[in-house]
């Protein structure tokens, strides 16, 4: 029989948003339990965002110096993998962040727990023999994991995900990547430029599906010419492995051979796992469905990948905020709201994105304006030179005259993005930033000319 202790809160799952929620509400002075059953902080600076832009920073120093013949004088630059995976190991390793990420929290008076969360009921938990009555409530941070497409001898085969990618400490000679999302994408073209043979294929029709489709055009134009091999529209219907590596066999009969294989095609919730049939959830869904105060059930909340409103750190962060808050009953944080969701693909270049697509626009019966800016058409832009791909491209509500979406890609696209995050969040009307100023010469001056390009689209 399991021990029960009466807590003010339960965090179950430890990844950014419940880090955060757990820690926010230990410094308020509630008696906050955290579980994880894994590392305290998640995917993200395990096996997800940090060790990822630590690889592609590195990436992305080697494909500079590279492009010193065009830019200066002349360059031979060879990759070495070993500094890249010690600093990662080194500066991310699990003991090291996660000592500390519990030292932290519980330095902020929390208490962590490490195994296996399971609801029991509306307000109790389990979790390796104890059990927490929660009296404020119980929130939910799972996140996702690496999932597998039902592709024939797949499962069977060592292939890695993002985890074992992000842990390797050689590149190997050929890889294929399964995949072509942003983590696909992005890892794709780190070990291209470290020296792998890497093909790409992805089954829709375009690099990074939920984005525009020009973004992924203009980032399979990139990838071609960087000698990795993008197959797009591409079913793949068997894998398997020997001694001579993977194959992956297509839908059109070809097959495809690398030396290792990563799968990128998307994660997988746990919902049944951690007990959420115990609040009426329906544990199959693909997200748990939350209102605008991340309310799933009463005195239950979600955050994160889960709540299906966006896989990113951020989002999780920005929902954090807004549980805490509505556990305080703390006033002047306003409820969710989605409409300037930032995106960002730490690819060179970066594919940075806010708000609609002009298809969703389209969808939601908006009256659409689009402008484009071609990035290396302008003064910086041409300044530049190699490594100028990319454009500017707003999305535009033709009656309100605000701006509703926007793609930004290229040199620091992610960074040029805010201001049109800060736009679209503010609902700033296009005629005030048609008349203001934008620092010459800057990429983010591209915003103006795709402000003055604002038109129907043909
Ligand atoms: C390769 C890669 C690169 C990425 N890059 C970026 C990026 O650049 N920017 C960005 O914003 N996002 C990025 N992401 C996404 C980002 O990592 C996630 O969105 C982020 O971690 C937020 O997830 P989360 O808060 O839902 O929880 P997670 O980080 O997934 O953490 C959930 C935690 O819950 C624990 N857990 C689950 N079930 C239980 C249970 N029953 N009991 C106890 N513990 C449990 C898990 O062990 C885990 O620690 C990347 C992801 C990957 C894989």
């Amino acid at each position: 029989m399991a021990t029960l202790e009466e807590v003010d809160v339960v965090v179950v799952g430890m990844g950014p948003g419940g880090e955060e929620v757990a820690g926010r509400l230990a410094e308020a002075h509630l008696d906050v339990v955290g579980i994880d059953q894994r590392l305290l902080g998640g995917e993200c600076p395990y096996y997800g965002c940090i060790p990822s832009k630590m690889m592609i920073r590195a990436a992305n120093a080697l494909a500079e110096a590279r492009r010193i013949p065009g830019l200066a004088g002349q360059s031979q630059v060879s990759p070495d993998w070993g500094p890249v995976a010690a600093r990662i190991r080194s500066e991310a390793t699990d003991d090291w962040d996660d000592k500390v990420a519990v030292e932290r929290f519980e330095g902020k008076g929390g208490r962590f727990v490490r195994g296996h969360g399971k609801l029991t009921g509306p307000n109790t938990v389990a979790v390796d023999g104890r059990e927490f009555r929660a009296r404020r409530g119980i929130v939910l941070n799972l996140g996702t994991e690496p999932a597998l497409p039902p592709i024939d001898g797949l499962a069977d085969t060592p292939l890695w995900t993002n985890r074992e990618a992000i842990a390797t400490t050689r590149v190997p000679a050929s890889l294929l990547v399964l995949g072509g999302g942003a983590i696909g994408a992005e890892l794709a073209q780190v070990f291209a430029r470290f020296g792998a043979r890497v093909s790409v294929v992805e089954a829709m029709p375009h690099l990074l599906p939920p984005e525009e489709p020009e973004s992924g055009a203009l980032l399979e134009e990139v990838f071609r010419r960087e000698g990795i091999e993008v197959r797009v529209a591409a079913s793949v219907v068997a894998a398997s492995h020997d001694a001579n590596g993977f194959t992956l066999r297509l839908e059109s009969g070809e097959t495809l051979t690398a030396e290792q294989l990563l799968v990128a095609t998307g994660r997988r919730l746990e919902l049944a796992a951690a007990g959420l049939d115990a609040i009426g959830v329906d544990v199959t869904a693909r997200a748990v469905t939350v209102d605008a105060r991340l309310r799933v059930a009463p005195g239950v909340w979600a955050v994160g990948d889960m709540t299906g409103k966006g896989a990113f750190t951020h989002v999780s962060m920005y929902q954090a905020e807004i549980v805490v808050a509505d556990i305080l009953d703390a006033p002047g944080v306003p409820a969710a709201d989605y409409r300037a969701l930032p995106r960002v693909t730490f690819t060179d270049p970066e594919i940075a994105s806010v708000g609609m697509t002009q298809a969703q626009a389209r969808d939601a019966g908006i009256d659409v304006l689009v402008g484009k800016a071609d990035l290396a058409a302008t003064s910086r832009g041409w300044i530049h030179g190699p490594g100028n791909d990319g454009f500017i491209r707003l999305i535009a509500d033709a009656g309100r005259r605000i701006l509703v979406g926007a793609t930004v890609i290229g040199p620091s696209g992610g960074e040029v993005m805010s201001a049109l995050a800060v736009a679209i969040h503010a609902e700033v009307p296009v005629d005030r930033m048609l008349h203001m100023m934008y620092a010459y010469p800057t990429f983010h001056r591209g915003i103006l000319d795709a402000l003055r390009d604002l038109r129907q689209p043909s």
